[in-house]
């Protein structure tokens, strides 16, 4: 297998406007220096851009960890993330939000992997609330996960911006 080298540019439009915007924004950012989420809150979500996830949850930066990936799936990688969240950065909280008009919603993981060529399992969403309570089952099992105490699982509507409450575990 031959590698690529990495070409060195400094005129990608893209990333130049990406560099623009860090200018401005480093010059009047907010300055949060605890890396602990001061409300002890991890969210799992889509990866979808049209969730702004602290503005649909009142979430200010320091507040909570954001763990997106396609469809807001339990993955190892989430499990991974939130193995560090709960052990290391005192998070107790964990909110899984899917979303309407999902782009795994209905899809097949044999379609997704012949389109991809990605030989994946991809997690595709039949039905929200029933994957919702298939993940949130997985997380509240985890042995290694026992710092958590709530788990949240809700569903975004990006229509309407209104978040649907679907399942509320704690542990007993
Ligand atoms: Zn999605």
């Amino acid at each position: 297998m031959t590698s690529k080298q990495v070409v060195v540019t400094d005129h990608d439009e893209q990333l130049g406007r990406l560099l623009e915007a860090n200018d401005r924004y480093a010059a009047a950012r907010a300055n949060v220096t605890s890396a602990r989420p001061g409300r002890r809150l991890a969210v799992v979500t889509c990866m979808d851009a049209r969730i702004d996830v602290f503005a649909v949850l009142g979430l200010h930066l320091g507040d909570a960890h954001v763990i997106r990936n396609a469809g807001g799936r339990l993955t190892e990688d989430v499990l991974r993330s939130l193995a560090l969240s709960t052990h290391f950065l005192g998070v107790d909280t964990v909110l899984m939000m899917q979303h309407t008009k999902c782009g795994l919603a209905g899809m097949h993981d044999e379609d997704l992997r012949r389109i991809t060529g990605a030989d994946f399992g991809f997690l595709p969403i039949d039905d929200h609330a029933a994957a919702l309570r298939e993940d949130i089952d997985a997380l509240s099992r985890t042995a290694f996960l026992h710092p958590i105490k709530v788990i949240g699982g809700f569903i975004y509507d990006v229509e309407t911006g209104v978040v649907d409450d679907v399942v509320q575990w704690q542990r007993t």
